[in-house]
């Protein structure tokens, strides 16, 4: 097997001819490997050394203690990144979610210890060989996720490999080994062990980097996975994982903001037609952040409100711009963008299945309407032409009165944005005033 090199960076090599050199084994390993072998550039290289935590701090200046009791300390490379060195290990004991490891072992019982055989290659710069003792290169060739070793054993040693294993066949197109399936299945109603931190951990991680993240996450359904971990999703239609396929990865685009929104909208998507309180209630089990919960759930309200009517309109040509007014401004100026691209990926996904949607181009039209009216029609009470302090002139005081005027007149505004001038609004304010 001469014919396979796998190209690591010149940083990379650099770490582990210094670790060679001062005797001590060293080997490039785990998805890097893996990932140069698909031809995909990897910037996350990792080194798995038989030189000790200590050793390794000796030898380089500039080290990181990232995960000491695991035996990985960081060390920065000439690239200015920080690349991952861990002392050859083994597992000595496992309860489903923590190992006890121990050191000064071989490079294959290391490999032993790794969770799936594409994962547990290793490749020397320095010796331009490929240590494969699983068969990891035959499972890639034959797009594979297989465990190494006992699958069941495999999965109950540390429970997150059953959602490992189907993100990496979902991130590659790969199919899932028969018997390392059937430990997936197996372990599902043990998957409660896995703390909530880590079950979002890996469902972010999916958004991330899958690009059609739905095929993972009907896998998370057909092995019992998703009943366990989300049970609000267990009985959500198909269409809404799909439609997170048509949002694109985040990882595609190089604008940080834009990347954040992809992943905000692909995370949302499956929640929405739950409705905003069970989308939130769903997304605070999973403990996702504060911001997320409250975007998503804000979204699924509007989705169960408004979807149906936005559907209507959007086959109308010429749609009635009273209705897109009061749409835009119950979901919220800030919020119509976003808003709207996680209806266009439903929709999407649903004309994908022949179900009733609106085309795309009803969608792009749509989509400028709403952007144009909630950037610059008078939709929230801000944008009336008479405030509060004015209403105090003409003699309302603040409460529940002013309350009722000010939401009357903003609703005027939205069926007739003309009247939005501060003499005909105060007129309107005025005949409140004298009616109470
Ligand atoms: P990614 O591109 O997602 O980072 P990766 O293969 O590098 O993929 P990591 O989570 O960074 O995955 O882990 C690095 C390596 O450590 C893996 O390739 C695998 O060999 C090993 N590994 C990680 N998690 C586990 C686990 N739960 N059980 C066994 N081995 C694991
Ligand atoms: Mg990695």
């Amino acid at each position: 097997m001469h014919d396979i090199v796998v190209k690591a960076p010149d940083a990379v090599r650099e770490i582990a001819d210094r670790l060679e050199g001062a005797g001590h084994e060293t080997w490039c390993v785990g998805g890097a490997v893996r990932d140069a072998l698909l031809g995909q550039a990897d910037v996350d290289w990792d080194l798995a050394t038989a030189a000790t935590p200590g050793e390794v701090k000796r030898l380089f200046g500039r080290t990181v203690p990232v995960g000491i009791e695991h035996g990985t300390i960081g060390v920065f490379g000439r690239d200015g990144r920080l690349h991952e060195v861990t002392s050859f290990r083994a597992d000595v004991e496992t309860d489903g979610r923590h190992a006890v490891v121990t050191f000064g072992v071989s490079l294959d019982e290391d490999l032993a210890r790794r969770d799936f055989t594409i994962n547990a290659m290793a490749w020397s710069p320095s010796r331009q060989e490929l240590r494969d003792p699983f068969g990891g290169r035959a499972d890639l060739q034959a797009r594979r996720v297989r465990a190494v070793g006992e699958a069941s054993r495999r999965m109950a040693e540390d429970r997150l490999r059953a959602l490992r294993a189907i993100r990496f066949a979902a991130r590659f197109d790969f199919a899932i080994d028969a018997d390392t399936w059937r430990a997936i299945v197996d372990s599902a109603p043990s998957l409660t062990r896995l703390s909530v931190e880590r079950v979002l951990q890996e469902w972010t991680k999916t958004l991330q980097q899958v690009r059609c993240p739905s095929r993972a996450f009907e896998q998370w359904r057909a092995s019992g996975a998703l009943a366990v971990l989300v049970p609000r999703l267990s009985a959500v239609e198909a269409v809404c994982f799909e439609a997170v396929d048509h949002v694109p990865l985040p990882s595609c685009s190089t604008r940080p903001e834009r990347a954040a929104l992809r992943l905000l909208t692909r995370l949302a998507l499956p929640f929405v037609t739950l409705g905003g309180r069970e989308a939130h209630a769903a997304l605070t089990a999973l403990r996702a952040s504060n911001t997320d919960v409250a975007f998503a759930g804000a979204v699924a309200d509007s989705w169960v409100r408004v979807g149906l009517e936005l559907e209507r309109l959007a086959a109308d040509d010429v749609p009635d711009g009273a209705a897109l007014r009061g749409i835009a401004s119950s979901i919220g100026r800030m919020r119509v963008p976003a808003t709207l691209r996680v209806f266009a990926a439903i929709w999407a996904a649903r004309r994908e299945r022949d179900v009733a949607a609106p085309t795309g181009a009803q969608v792009a039209r749509l989509a400028r309407r709403m952007l144009r009216i909630a950037f610059r029609d008078p939709i929230a009470l801000g944008d009336l032409a008479v405030s509060g302090d004015e209403l105090r002139t003409i003699g309302v005081k603040p409460g529940p009165l002013m309350g009722r005027i000010l939401h009357d007149l903003l609703q005027r505004v939205l069926v007739d944005p003309a009247i939005n001038t501060h003499d005909q609004l105060l007129a309107i304010a005025v005949q409140h005033v004298e009616e109470n």
